[in-house]
């Protein structure tokens, strides 16, 4: 197995880095996950949308089992336990690109439990045995709309294309330790999600996004606190937040400070991260 040996060089040390990541892969089906209402990428707004997705009083959503397939065919393409029971929780937060108020998510009953996915830590051959990284879950859950602020002077406009769209999200365990890590490790569920056929992986369009969540040790240490910077949509830059993230946190670090537990947004033009909120 080979072990990359990422470390930051700090004033009182080596630092190592820890990396989970959660891919938002978005299900490749003809239909929404709980409406007959097209999917397609590039539709005019708001011309995909039927009424479960704009929450209609009344409506009841009926789930559609190309879904549950693609999201079983994942989880047997890395190896995971499928669960036979799993349930849908809804998870409320109000929010203008989600009509109903809440997301409808699996919470306590995934579909997809513990897998492994093995990565190449050979840039030049990507099916090279490099070292397995685990697979916490596999959940399916629904996309919001999309919010566009830069439409008009003084008002925001929202386009429901998207709402309700069959989102997987399959959460990573802590198992990564540098960038090259995190980024051969998001290539390699790309092509796995490709050939099965449940993911178009196109990253620029935002069907697979990833939250980059990022702490840091002395070698040997605890987990240390993380923090979670969200959709970020490509492997460069999710191999940059993890650079200037890691780097930021052992700063705090050896400043006398402590790192918060919270919700970041990564600016690419910039190449920082911002505090968005704390978490829960
Ligand atoms: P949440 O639902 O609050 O985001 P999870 O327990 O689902 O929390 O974990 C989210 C992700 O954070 C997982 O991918 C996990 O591997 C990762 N993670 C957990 N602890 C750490 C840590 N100390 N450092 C880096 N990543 C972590
Ligand atoms: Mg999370």
């Amino acid at each position: 197995m080979t072990e990359s040996t990422y470390r930051i060089q700090g004033a009182t040390g080596e630092w190592e880095v820890v990396i989970g990541l959660e891919v938002h892969a978005q299900i490749s089906s003809n239909a929404k996950l709980f409406s007959g209402a097209a999917t397609e990428f590039g539709a005019e707004p708001n011309t995909q949308v039927s009424l479960v997705d704009a929450a209609m009083p009344g409506m009841l959503p009926v789930l559609n089992g190309e879904c549950v397939r693609q999201a079983v065919r994942t989880g047997l393409a890395i190896n995971a336990q499928i669960n036979k029971y799993s349930r849908f929780d809804r998870k409320n937060y109000f929010y203008a690109d989600l009509p109903q108020g809440y997301q409808i998510s699996q919470l306590y009953h995934p579909i997809v439990g513990e897998g492994e996915i093995e990565i190449s830590l050979d840039e030049k051959d990507p099916d090279a045995h490099g070292k397995t990284i685990g697979i916490e879950r596999i959940h399916i859950e629904q996309d919001a709309g999309k919010l566009m602020h830069d439409q008009h002077p003084t008002m925001s406009y929202v386009d429901l294309n998207r709402c309700g769209v069959a989102l997987m999200e399959i959460v990573s365990k802590p198992d990564m330790t540098s960038p090259k890590e995190a980024g051969a490790y998001v290539k390699k569920l790309r092509s796995i999600l490709r050939y099965v056929g449940s993911c178009d992986g196109n990253m620029e369009q935002g069907s697979m996004r990833a939250d980059v969540n990022v702490s840091v040790r002395k070698p040997g240490d605890e987990l240390g606190i993380r923090t979670e910077t969200k959709n970020v949509n490509s492997v460069r830059f999710v191999q940059m937040v993890i650079e200037y993230e890691a780097q930021r946190q052992v700063d705090v670090l050896e400043g006398g400070g402590e790192v918060v537990q919270e919700t970041r947004l990564f600016d690419p033009d910039k190449n920082e991260t911002r505090s968005m909120r704390s978490k829960e």
